[in-house]
């Protein structure tokens, strides 16, 4: 078959694994799965606390809940990440997983993350759905942790025509158990382990990924050249720009700047056509989802920044003259 399963898929399994220098790649159907099977497959107790930070996608957090552990925020740093100090704080005897989101594409920060989960013996799932190509150190995300989940939804720097996901990952028994979940339980050529879902990356996608994949590390450089035009050209005094770590190669996924009146900057450049969004309008603990949270999160940096955020247009298809267009929007806006 070459639709669902076939050479296209163990061909894109193989390159993204080589990508990453990984041992194992699995595709999936998208991101939330990739991270829901992940997490599942660590078989983690039931019950048990899994850290993620404030500010994500509901997709980070979802899967926790979907697999009947606990969620538990943490705060997040000037770069936008997880912040380890927070993780740190946020530990406890039930302590039993950490997912770190390498959000807007910048890398977290992996070493004290790492070193947390070392010292308190906790697994670390990677969401990089974000990050494709990014690198901590000069190793690329999801391969710090036990796995590292990827999307390859349309709107992602990697992205297919269609949903899609991987996960990538050293440990041979994680990606046996990921492909059984992912493969309705299946156990040898006729039996069932246990009741599994459906989650398969498509053949057509997968085809498509293989040849996108390798347009990804000039697209990139794409994208970091607009960041550094905009970072050039933007006045840190009246936008509060990107943090970025020097210990990593940042891709750029979404460039996020704040500013005290955010909505009024936001419906200022939509009028002049510019296309600008919100990543994320509400923080995580502050959704009606997580009502029970709210409390614990109130002094949060992410539960107040979410206000002021504001997502710029990038990506590799933006020319000159909209770059130009977008700047001077963006000094003569009178706040
Ligand atoms: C997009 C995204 C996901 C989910 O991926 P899907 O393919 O849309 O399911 C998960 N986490 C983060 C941080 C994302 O940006």
């Amino acid at each position: 078959m070459t639709f669902v399963g076939g050479p296209y898929l163990e061909q894109f399994e193989q390159s993204f694994a080589t990508y990453h220098n990984s041992r194992f790649c699995i595709g999936v159907g998208n991101g939330t799965d990739a991270l829901e099977i992940a997490l599942w497959a660590l078989n983690l107790p039931e019950g048990s606390e899994v850290i993620v930070p404030a500010n994500s996608f509901i997709a980070t957090s979802e899967a926790v809940g979907r697999n009947r552990l606990k969620v538990v925020f943490a705060d997040i740093q000037s770069d936008y990440t997880i912040d380890p100090q927070s993780v740190k704080a946020r530990i406890s005897s039930k302590t039993s997983a950490i997912i770190p989101v390498h959000l807007y594409g910048h890398p977290c920060d992996m070493d004290a993350i790492m070193e947390l989960a070392a010292s308190y013996g906790l697994r670390v799932v990677e969401d990089c759905a974000q990050a494709h190509g990014a690198m901590y150190d000069g190793q690329k995300v999801g391969t710090f942790g036990d796995a590292g989940t990827f999307s390859f939804y349309p709107g992602k720097n990697l992205g297919a025509f269609g949903d899609g996901g991987a996960i990538i990952t050293n440990n041979a028994s994680l990606v046996e158990r990921c492909r059984m979940m992912a493969n309705h339980g299946r156990f040898g050529p006729r039996d069932h382990l246990l009741e599994g879902r459906n989650s398969r990356l498509d053949g057509l996608q997968a085809a498509i990924l293989n040849v996108k994949l390798s347009y990804l590390d000039g697209w990139i450089e794409q994208r970091q050249r607009i960041a550094s035009i905009y970072n050039s050209h933007l006045d840190p005094k009246r936008y509060a720009l990107p943090v970025v770590s020097d210990r990593v190669r940042h891709v750029w996924h979404l460039y996020v700047i704040r500013h005290p009146q955010r909505d009024k900057l936001m419906h200022y450049l939509r009028d002049k056509g510019v296309a600008c969004g919100i990543h994320y309008p509400i923080a995580l603990p502050k959704l009606a989802a997580y009502a029970e949270h709210r409390s614990s999160c109130t002094r949060f940096v992410a539960c107040q920044q979410d206000v002021s955020l504001l997502s710029l247009p990038i990506g590799e298809h933006l020319e000159g003259d909209a770059m130009a267009y977008m700047l001077e929007a963006l000094q003569h806006f009178e706040a």
